[in-house]
């Protein structure tokens, strides 16, 4: 137990997790917190499987490890760190959160956020190929330019040294592709400089809600090595 804990707020458990985020997360102070709720009130989860933030701090402060780490809580929380907005002593409730996550072993983490991580390492979180993705921009933007007006519309794919770098959220060209073509007409219209890449174009990002921090780095490493290979000059993250 550790022992720089005043007497009264000492946890009746073994708080492994108290003791690992104090240590190890520098800005958490357990002790701040105030107990006000306003976490909770603002936390688009709340209520979910019983989700509370306020109780979510107080099962650690009190050791309760076991209920937390067998709790859907740490799934239903959407890392949002809005109670961190709203906290009046800025108490990072997410980044305990998705520490938690880290900890969880891979075959126990909801097995579709899992799936869309790994998939996402090889090729993107879908796992349709490359091949198909360019496939369906280009299908997408032919049928897009029988629209009058739109005769010159454009969606670059793999254009060196365009200015913006565009991503995409795998789910539009695997199962919404029209959904794609909003964009690219604003895009149009603002007379933007932009292209896709025809590999690791998925921008949305499974790995970092997984709470593993090294295959989230490996996902965004991909995408920064693609934009700094095609030499452009900002990125637009859709997600
Ligand atoms: S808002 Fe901050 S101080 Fe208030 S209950 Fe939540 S964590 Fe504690
Ligand atoms: S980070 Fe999680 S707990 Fe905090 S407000 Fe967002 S969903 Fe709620």
């Amino acid at each position: 137990m550790p022992q720089t804990h005043p007497l009264w707020l000492r946890p009746s458990r073994e708080a492994r997790l108290r003791e690992i985020f104090e240590k190890e997360l520098a800005f958490v102070n357990l002790d701040l917190c105030l107990t006000c709720g306003m976490c909770a009130s603002g936390c688009p989860a709340a209520g979910i499987d019983g989700l509370d933030p306020r109780k979510f701090l107080r099962l650690i402060m009190f050791g309760a490890d076991e209920v937390l780490l067998s709790s859907q809580w740490i799934w239903v929380c959407t890392l949002c760190d809005r109670c961190r907005y709203v906290c009046p002593m800025n108490i990072n409730i997410a980044r305990m959160v998705y520490h938690i996550r880290g900890m969880v072993p891979k075959e126990k983490r909801p097995p579709n956020l899992q799936r869309s991580c790994e998939l996402q390492k090889k090729v993107n979180s879908t796992g349709i190929p490359n091949e198909d993705f360019v496939w369906v921009v280009n299908d997408v933007l032919q049928e897009a330019r029988q629209e009058p007006g739109w005769e010159d519309l454009k969606a670059p794919i793999d254009k060196k040294g365009a200015e913006y770098y565009l991503n995409q959220n795998a789910k539009e060209p695997t199962v919404e592709p029209e959904e794609m073509v909003p964009l690219w007409k604003i895009l149009h219209v603002a007379g933007i400089d932009w292209t896709y890449s025809s590999k690791w174009w998925d921008g949305a990002n499974y790995c970092l809600f997984t709470g593993d921090p090294e295959d989230w780095e490996y996902t965004l490493r991909k995408q920064v090595e693609t934009v700094e290979e095609l030499g452009c000059k900002y990125y637009i993250n859709t997600e």
